[in-house]
């Protein structure tokens, strides 16, 4: 309701009014707030997530140094900063299916994944992840099987994780690059897997 909540140039507006102020009373420096805004908008993001996952599936050695020290490991591809100092790298397999969740609130690699998405933050997903994450997952299309063992981890402050998703069938012939356009960033939270190449639905077998 327009009562209850602001618009989206409204929001855009008090954001730009902010801005000009920090500016105009030199407590930040234009070059230095574009520097900030070009790092959201083009340098970090989930193509980070996936440049990670892709140098996993065809690189074993690499892989292990990650699943090891995931820290430095990212810190290899020259990835570091913007909440991705302490990180946690874990593996999905036939038998485990990892899930990231900050029951806190919404901490979040966001160097290598970019900005949180709005149901990450929501409490909804916040506290059902935890509870009932088979149920969650079905909301979000990905039935997994009862076999199959979910663990649910919780970010915090110092503690990132990120989902090393399973490499689809298919794949074989494919090049690093083309590898890291088929990785999503749901699939690097859990919530998703990735899929082959134009598969046609996510219900293909
Ligand atoms: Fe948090």
């Amino acid at each position: 309701m327009a009562h209850s909540s602001h618009s989206e140039a409204d929001i855009a507006l008090r954001v730009k009014a902010i801005e000009s102020l920090l500016i105009e009373k030199g407590i930040v420096d234009p070059a230095t707030l574009d520097t900030i805004i070009d790092a959201y908008e083009s340098r970090i993001g989930p193509h980070n997530g996936a440049r990670i996952v892709a140098k996993a599936w065809v690189d074993t050695e690499y892989k292990q140094r990650l699943l090891v020290d995931g820290t430095s490991a990212i810190a290899e591809l020259g990835l570091t900063g913007f909440s991705s100092e302490h990180m946690v790298v874990v593996e999905n397999t036939p038998q485990v299916h990892n899930l990231i969740v900050c029951t806190l609130c919404s901490c979040y690699p966001w160097g290598i994944l970019g900005l949180p998405p709005t149901w990450y933050k929501s409490f909804a997903y916040r506290s059902r992840a935890v509870i009932e994450p088979r149920q969650v997952l079905k909301e979000f299309g990905l039935e997994i099987a009862d076999d199959v063992e979910i663990r649910v981890w919780d970010s915090n402050a110092d503690l990132r994780y990120l989902v090393l998703p399973e490499r689809p069938e298919g794949t074989e012939g494919m090049s690093e690059e083309s590898l890291a356009g088929l990785v999503t960033r749901n699939a690097m939270v859990g919530t998703a897997k990735v899929q082959p190449p134009e598969s046609p639905s996510p219900l293909a077998a």
